[in-house]
């Protein structure tokens, strides 16, 4: 069997287990900063930690769970990781790199239940959610890849998975990286991106954090994202937007609205007039995506011209809309192409 992980604990049980070993509380900043700050890979590299507590943790912990079974590198800097984790299931985790920016983006769960018809990560659908360790060990191995005097500034939670299917785990996972002996992360430079839904967008918004949150829209009407976003025929996107309003009245924090951009389902002049609409007169950035082909799937890149128009037509109704930059597309680490040619089990 193997240890329980140690990033599975939050820093007030690690505190309550160190007093529970006849140690101070502050000992579990220590282990931490070690861990996070300090980037050390086992137990016995922490050396203000005293030699029997350092022996008590190795008994009682693991650091990492999850193996690299593959590492690849972009010509524009991305990295993206395959880890395999304890029970041999795995899960992809990106770093980019933009100016002084170093964006990693990590995932929820081990596939994905949302369905969505263009995501790869939801072809084979859900098979389990990841723990708060499973979590947090893709932000200690992306960490790791820069150089010593590089920091992680941005978390983007879109990687596999639905964020919110899984709210537990990584509001915890996330409480580690800003809690003391963490990353000393600020919570406005984390994003958590969802399929949409209202309950635990509420849920998130008590949360009483400053987290982005960005709703995967996709579709301004609900026959069309029905087709796109198949639990959307449960949720419906007014529900959607009234706990989006909600958020927003509560964090104050500008919701983002992505919309995958597919050529001929959804790009057309009539469907941004809709989105337009739709958005018009509330706080929100649209973050336009275009579609990252998935082989197995039959949905098209709309093309830069028609992309241009439907920027505009929103921009006209003062509905303020980017365009993603595709990133790390040589090693299939753009948006929605996470794990699937990965699927084949590795031999051992
Ligand atoms: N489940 C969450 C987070 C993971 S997906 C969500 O739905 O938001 C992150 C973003 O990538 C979502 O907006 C998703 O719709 C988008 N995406 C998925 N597949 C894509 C593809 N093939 N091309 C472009 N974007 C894609």
């Amino acid at each position: 069997m193997s240890l329980p992980l140690l990033c599975d604990l939050s820093r007030a049980e690690l505190a309550a287990w160190c007093e529970a070993q006849g140690e101070q509380k502050f000992r579990a900043d220590q282990i931490r900063k070690w861990l996070f700050g300090k980037r050390v890979n086992e137990f016995d590299a922490m050396t203000d930690i005293s030699a029997p507590l350092r022996k008590k943790l190795a008994e009682s912990f693991s650091l990492f769970s999850s193996h690299v079974a593959a590492h690849q590198k972009s010509l524009d800097g991305t990295e993206k990781l395959l880890l395999e984790l304890s029970d041999g299931e795995r899960v992809e985790c990106v770093l980019m790199r933009e100016d002084d920016r170093r964006t990693i983006c990590i995932s929820t769960q081990v596939g994905c239940g949302m369905g969505c018809v263009f995501c790869a990560s939801g072809l084979l659908g859900l098979t389990r959610s990841l723990s708060t360790g499973e979590i947090l060990e893709q932000v200690l191995r992306l960490d790791r890849l820069l150089p010593p005097l590089e920091r992680i500034t941005n978390v983007v939670v879109m990687g596999m998975g639905e964020p919110l299917a899984n709210l537990p785990n990584l509001l915890k996972a996330l409480a580690g990286l800003e809690d003391k002996g963490g990353l000393g992360m600020s919570m406005r430079r984390v994003t958590i991106s969802t399929v949409g839904l209202p309950e635990k967008i509420r849920e998130l918004a008590r949360a009483g954090k400053s987290y982005n949150l960005a709703i995967s829209l996709h579709a301004a009407e609900n026959t069309l994202r029905n087709q796109l976003v198949p639990v959307n025929d449960k949720i419906g996107i007014e529900a959607i937007l009234a706990a989006a309003d909600e958020f927003f009245e509560t964090t104050g924090r500008r919701v983002t609205y992505e919309y995958v951009v597919l050529r001929e389902r959804n790009d057309s002049p009539e469907q941004a007039r809709l989105l337009a609409r739709l958005l018009a007169g509330r706080n929100a950035h649209v973050n336009l995506i275009p579609m990252n082909p998935v082989t197995e799937l039959p949905f098209g890149d709309p093309g830069a011209e028609r992309l241009r128009e439907f920027v505009e037509i929103l921009e006209q109704s003062g509905v303020v809309a980017t365009i993603r930059k595709r990133k790390g597309a040589d090693i299939d680490a753009a948006c929605g192409q996470l794990r699937l040619r990965h699927q084949q089990p590795a031999v051992s």
